[in-house]
């Protein structure tokens, strides 16, 4: 029994380890039957050990990426390995190939593991599966595998203001040189709380050696020879114009059409229409703060308490103008054009639905707002039309503080940064005004930028009371980001918001509204459901402490809604209490006029406590109101109470985290070291979840 239990387990785990990988792995090894080979390849190969021998690469830049960054930095990395080193390389998606092959590397090739942290710690969504080979209940990768043959580098983006800085880079290199692999050069860390940028390029600078080191390349060979260019641009004449994206994300044109059945995801956002849009703030200045009702009740999206919306935005024409301007393409906005990667083996052949116009491009595609890198400015210099504008370019690029000054602190994009080395450009600025960097290749620019993303929103709703309809609080952002310029900053998302609940509102900038197509119309906005971990415990009578200040507060409203509605059928309902704060209670006090009726049924338990910092001489903030009541929530802690924070990562989340280790200090008789470990067990035990951004 024992024997035929062994190998039934034995059997299971092969078989599924096949099924995982079934419709695309199919030369593993030598073992299969060649009829099975070609029977279950279906897809695309999943086996990039397979696959870099085909294409003949030696390196493979993987990685994890949420909002772009990391697959950009991986791309960059390849660029600069196979421009420059002269070694052939590909980027990928991690998510797209079985990295159960990991143990089949040769050990004359390398993998570059390009890895964002995100939340509490987490992988990326793209990473999820690979993250599970590791650290899966049933972790593929276990103390029999061995790695030995492996070499690896890995460089980890993370934010330092989150509790597991950099946790996916940390444990992935960690685990790999437990089972055997060999890392090259250093790990490399960015902080995107700090200068995320920087780091990444100082961490390249110690990494090339090691690498050249490894592969048995002559550093001093290193080329700084003509461009690489990555994509083909090709402007078209004659294209049918319905077969043209102006600006649809994914790859259907008219979503609508499509039937109930259709998976809308991160790929594929639904269109979905906004059914009541209000400004929660009362307030005189431009400050305002949406509360968005979106409508899913045509669509299957479902969602839980607690999880995430993704929003897709537009970029405002002011930019769109901006780019098509100083680009020499203002004429040309709408020209039919086709871009696709050059390279075989690219991730992606093309970076956005094709064929497309620029205008479409600027306008949904790419992300034009964001800060231009410092290596995207020094990749332009070549390019800059005069004398004067190339130094000025140079200098940007090779000047940290003047990059920091001029272009990192004052937020300006590619666009923007352009237009100063115009500006500086004396005599020659006031002839050519527009199409003054048409000399850039534009397939330089489409390389420069990244995709456009989504921006996340903590849902305001309880998915059993509204659960077709999902509540958004988003604050609309807008500032000056240095004193000395009259210059200001729109963020992209929240404007685009703000201008659909008031479009005629024109002290800010316009944005079309109708999207491509009129497929926006009537004020709808592409959306996905995200999953959270952030969820009420299923035992609804333990407590709950909610600390939220700001937009904080987006999460707990449909906590508290939820909370009422399991009272409501029947359930008992545990202390839920509330820690609120913001500026002065007639102003940016968020759903005032709700919480009453709440918390009075949720009953004398649960309430909501205050902070108004603006209302008293010594500004008071939540974690203050916390602090007063600390006797009580120790109590509640001592219950099992689950702790909720939400909002600003940077100062907030760590001050109230210090909070409850000085009531474990105070109220439980530990010490420091004790406490921290208290607090750091509730959060490993998912006591202590956070919601921040
Ligand atoms: P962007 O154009 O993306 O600009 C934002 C960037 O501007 C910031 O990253 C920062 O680099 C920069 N910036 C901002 N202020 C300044 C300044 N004063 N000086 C210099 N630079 C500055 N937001 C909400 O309002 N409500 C929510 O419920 C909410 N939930 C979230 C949940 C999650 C999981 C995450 C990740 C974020 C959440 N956010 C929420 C934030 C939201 O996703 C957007 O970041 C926010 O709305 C701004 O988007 P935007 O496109 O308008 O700004």
């Amino acid at each position: 029994i024992f024997l035929g239990g062994i190998l039934g387990l034995g059997t299971i785990i092969w078989i599924s380890r096949q099924f995982r990988s079934s419709s695309f792995k199919y030369d593993n090894s030598n073992s299969k039957p060649d009829n099975q080979k070609t029977a279950v390849n279906t897809g695309p190969e999943r086996n990039f050990v397979k696959l870099m021998k085909q294409q003949n690469r030696q390196v493979i830049f993987f990685y994890g990426s949420q909002t772009g960054t990391a697959e950009d930095y991986a791309s960059r990395l390849a660029k600069e390995c196979s421009q420059k080193y002269g070694v052939s390389a590909m980027t990928a998606d991690i998510e797209l190939y079985d990295m159960t092959y990991l143990d089949a590397v040769p050990s004359d090739n390398l993998v570059v593991f390009v890895m964002a942290t995100y939340g509490e710690g987490e992988p990326t969504d793209n990473a999820v599966e690979f993250w599970e080979l590791f650290n899966g209940e049933e972790p593929e990768f276990s103390e029999s595998t061995t790695l030995e043959n492996l070499k690896y580098i890995v460089f980890g983006l993370g934010n330092k203001t989150y509790e597991h800085y950099n946790a996916v880079a940390r444990v992935l290199d960690t685990r790999l040189s437990e089972l055997g692999a060999k890392r090259i050069g250093e790990r490399g860390e960015g902080d995107d709380d700090a200068s995320l940028e920087e780091d990444f390029l100082a961490w390249q600078e110690n990494m090339w050696p090691h690498f050249c080191n490894a592969l048995g390349v002559d550093e001093s060979n290193a080329q700084s020879g003509p461009r690489q260019v990555m994509f083909g641009v090709e402007e078209l004449d004659a294209v049918d114009k319905t077969s043209l994206f102006l600006g649809e994300l994914g790859e259907w044109k008219n979503p609508e059409q499509l039937h109930q059945t259709v998976v809308y995801d991160a790929k594929h956002p639904y269109q979905a229409p906004i059914s009541l849009s209000r400004d929660l703030f009362n307030e005189s200045d431009d400050r305002h703060c949406l509360h968005l009702e979106i409508d899913l009740s045509k669509s299957n999206l479902t969602y839980q308490t607690g999880d995430h919306i993704a929003i897709w935005p537009t970029n405002n024409e002011v930019e769109v103008e901006r780019f098509g301007s100083i680009l020499g393409l203002s004429d040309k906005l709408d020209t039919a054009i086709m871009v696709e990667a050059l390279d075989s083996a690219a991730s992606k052949k093309h970076p956005f639905p094709v064929p497309t116009t620029y205008r479409a491009l600027f306008r949904h595609y790419l992300d034009i707002c964001a800060p231009a890198s410092r290596q995207t400015l020094m990749s332009l210099v070549e390019y800059a039309p005069t004398e004067s504008s190339k130094e000025t370019l140079r200098q940007l690029a090779t000047d940290k503080d003047v990059y920091r000054i001029k272009v990192g602190e004052a937020m300006r994009n590619l666009a923007e940064v352009l237009e100063l080395c115009q500006d500086d450009d004396e005599g020659t600025a006031t002839k050519m005004s527009s199409g003054f960097f048409s000399t850039v290749p534009f397939d330089l620019i489409v390389e420069s930028l990244s995709r456009l993303q989504p921006r996340y929103y903590s849902i305001s709703s309880s998915a059993s009371t509204s659960p077709k309809s999902v509540a958004v609080t988003a604050v609309t952002l807008a500032y000056q980001p240095t004193k000395e310029e009259d210059r200001t900053v729109y963020g992209v998302n929240t404007n685009y918001l703000w201008r659909i609940h008031a479009p005629e509102d024109n002290s800010i900038p316009a944005y079309d509204l109708n999207g491509p197509r009129d497929t926006l119309k009537n004020q709808k906005i592409p959306v996905h459901i995200r999953r959270s971990q952030f969820k009420l415990p299923r035992n609804t009578k333990l407590p709950v402490i909610m600390v939220g200040p700001g937009t904080g507060v987006a999460p707990f409203r449909g906590f508290v809604q939820e909370r009422v509605y399991q009272k409501q059928q029947g359930k008992e309902v545990g202390p839920t209490v509330l820690f609120y704060g913001c500026r002065r209670s007639d102003q940016d006090f968020l759903y005032k006029d709700e919480w009453p009726q709440l918390f009075k049924d949720l009953g004398e338990e649960s309430r909501i406590i205050t902070a108004f910092s603006r209302e008293t001489e010594q500004k008071v903030y939540v974690q203050h109101r916390l602090k007063e009541h600390g006797e009580k929530m120790w109590e509640y802690m001592e219950q099992g109470a689950l702790l909720y924070v939400c909002g600003d990562a940077k100062n907030m989340a760590r001050d109230v985290n210090q909070t409850f280790v000085s009531f474990a200090i105070e109220f439980g008789g530990k010490t420091e070291q004790q406490a921290q470990d208290y607090v750091k067990n509730l959060r490993t035990s998912g006591r202590y979840q956070e919601d921040v951004w």
